[in-house]
């Protein structure tokens, strides 16, 4: 099952997505709903993030071919930041190029959206708490990591967070294509097998750390290939079984 957000005339809605119809959902999709008819066509309406999370946690160096390509060593555990709410934009929503970095990356990454509040969950038991999987930009100005030696500033600016256009609810995160796409030339294009810490393992370990909450995110790391853009440019974070992230840059309003 496909879940979205949508403006619908003027507040927030939820729907399962069928075709090119969206359902209705009334309730809430992380406890319980009902799927009304309402047949809205998906063309029609404007996409939202499709969650609102409290806390973005994302993991550095997550792929061996991305750990190869800088030469640095295997990690031996998840290594873990946070990106705020406030950065969260939806499909179709603009990156702002902030005034203060010369070098923004985009980051092409599957996110997993967490079903229930979960604390000290096990490996095996970590499918329950998950409700779905979407596609995650980890925008990132590279500049001001380089120079900042920590991570808060170069991942937080607003809009450094695209999320979207779904939670797909049937997926095998274990070996999905994330691919990046910048202004119609594929850049990054990896198999979730590839990754060092695989999903459960990174919801299972970070739950050990702090509680995760209903539409929480999780942002699984981004493989080889990451790249500067441009204003003007247009990036699409494409996975297999989810669909395509697309977001425009544009310079930062004064
Ligand atoms: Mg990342």
């Amino acid at each position: 099952m496909k879940f979205v957000r949508f403006n619908n005339e003027g507040t927030p809605a939820c729907a399962v997505v069928e075709g090119d119809n969206l359902q209705e959902i009334k309730g809430d999709i992380f406890s319980e709903y009902e799927i009304l008819h309402t047949n809205i066509s998906l063309h029609a309406v404007k996409l939202l993030p499709p969650c609102v999370p409290s806390k973005i946690i994302a993991i550095g160096l997550n792929y061996r071919s991305h750990a190869q390509e800088l030469s640095m060593k295997i990690p031996e555990e998840p290594l873990l930041f946070m990106k705020p709410s406030t950065a969260v934009i939806g499909p179709m929503e603009p990156i702002r190029y902030p005034a203060m970095s010369r070098r923004i990356d985009y980051e092409g990454e599957l996110g997993v959206v967490i079903g229930k509040s979960c604390r000290c969950v096990s490996i095996e038991d970590a499918p329950r708490y998950v409700l779905g999987y979407t596609c995650f930009n980890d925008v990132t100005a590279r500049d001001l990591q380089k120079r900042d030696g920590q991570f808060t500033r170069s991942k937080s600016f607003d809009s450094f967070a695209p999320i979207g256009p779904y939670i797909e609810t049937d997926l095998d995160p274990h070996n999905v294509l994330v691919e990046t796409v910048l202004n119609g030339e594929k850049r990054q294009s990896a198999f979730t097998s590839d990754l060092i810490f695989p999903v459960y393992y990174l919801v299972s370990f970070i739950s050990h750390v702090m509680t995760l909450w209903p539409g929480d995110v999780i942002a699984t790391g981004t493989p080889s290939g990451i790249g500067p853009m441009q204003v003007g440019d247009v990036v699409e974070v494409i996975i297999e079984g989810i669909g395509t992230l697309k977001n425009r840059v544009v310079k930062e309003a004064p």
